[in-house]
């Protein structure tokens, strides 16, 4: 099957994200020749050798003054060349929210079959199969695509694990940026105050359960996070009662995490929580009840007061990295 990635960027940066989605089209495409990527935005024209080992042969970068904040349509338009270029049989994601954005436009201009947010993919001949959480996880349905030249899917970000490059080459192919006469036109992207990587990048989480008590609480977490590198996380009950923001959130409805490691500090291990946390590679849970489930998927466990025991680490860890 020809399978075409489209490639996630921000200010020039590949997403660690697109390496997964790199990794599924390898796998659905059986080889190099038979895979290709795109990348769109300003200042991509050199990507390719971002992506050398990533399993391409050819990255079509469409480069361009105006594609250098996303804009649904100039980007679908970019994507759509290469397309052309291309002829796959796939067009294959992230359901990021650019995904979530770009993908249905993409299947609706070309009139192809679109499967969203996967958590396993199979190709079934031209035809794609997959499963996908619905209703907040509740249940899983099992999808396919029936029968259309062309189809798109998105893949949940932090689900497949990414293969390690290898020492492969990917040749650029230079695909011109049409004029831009979109009706719609981004006028300004607000990036958040966080320096901090988005919790779906991060390497180092540090998250806040209900027991943080109160939004202020949550300095404690920020001071360690600013030692590690951590960026900090809560739990969906921690949200809900206003001591963190939705973005914040990990868990089957929130985000899905996959650092090398995770602290937990006053969260229980709710099925739902730990349905977005629990492939992280080490997972440190504080908890003053020893038989807390967190605990069960806990690489390291301490039974203790959270604030008496974040503050301590933050110290530990000071001492350490100084
Ligand atoms: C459809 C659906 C979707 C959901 N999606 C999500 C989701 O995406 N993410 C999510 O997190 N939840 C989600 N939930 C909610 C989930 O079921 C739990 O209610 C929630 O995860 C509990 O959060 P918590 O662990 O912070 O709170 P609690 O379960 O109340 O746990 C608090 C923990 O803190 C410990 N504790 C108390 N004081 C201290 C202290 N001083 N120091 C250390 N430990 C202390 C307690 O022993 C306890 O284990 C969802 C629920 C539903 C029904």
């Amino acid at each position: 099957m020809k399978v075409l990635v489209f490639i996630e960027q921000r200010d020039g940066k590949i997403k660690s994200s697109a390496h997964e989605a790199l990794t599924v089209g390898a796998k659905l495409s059986g080889s190099a020749a038979n895979m290709a990527a795109v990348i769109v935005g300003s200042g991509v024209a050199g990507s390719a050798s971002q992506l050398a080992g990533w399993g391409v042969d050819t990255v079509y970068t469409v480069d361009g003054g105006d594609l250098a904040n996303y804009n649904v349509l100039t980007y679908a338009s970019g994507v759509e060349a290469a397309i052309k270029a291309f002829s796959p049989q796939l067009v294959l994601g992230v359901a990021s929210p650019m995904g979530r954005d770009l993908f249905p436009r993409l299947a609706a201009r070309l009139d192809g079959g679109i499967l969203t947010d996967l958590v396993s993919i199979d190709a079934a001949g031209n035809d794609i199969t997959g499963i996908k959480p619905m209703y907040s996880g509740k249940c899983l349905a099992e999808v396919a695509t029936a029968g259309s030249s062309i189809n798109f899917a998105t893949i949940r970000q932090n689900v497949f694990a990414a293969n390690k490059p290898n020492n492969g080459s990917a040749t650029a192919s230079a695909i011109p940026a049409a004029a831009s006469d979109a009706k719609l036109k981004t006028v300004e992207i607000r990036k958040g105050k966080s320096t901090k990587p988005d919790l779906t990048e991060a390497v180092v989480i540090i998250s806040g359960g209900r027991a943080m008590a109160s939004a202020d609480n949550f300095k404690i977490l920020h001071e360690c996070g600013d030692v590690i590198g951590a960026t900090v996380g809560a739990s969906r009950a921690a949200v809900d009662s206003g001591y963190a923001t939705h973005d914040m959130q990990v868990g089957q409805t929130g985000k899905t995490v996959n650092p090398n490691l995770y602290i937990a500090c006053g969260i229980s291990g709710s099925i739902q929580h730990m349905a977005g946390m629990r492939t992280s590679k080490t997972i440190v849970a504080i908890n003053t009840d020893k038989d807390a489930p967190i605990f069960g998927v806990a690489t390291y466990g301490i039974v203790a007061d959270l604030f008496q025991a974040v503050p301590i680490l933050t110290q530990k860890f000071k001492e350490l990295l100084k």
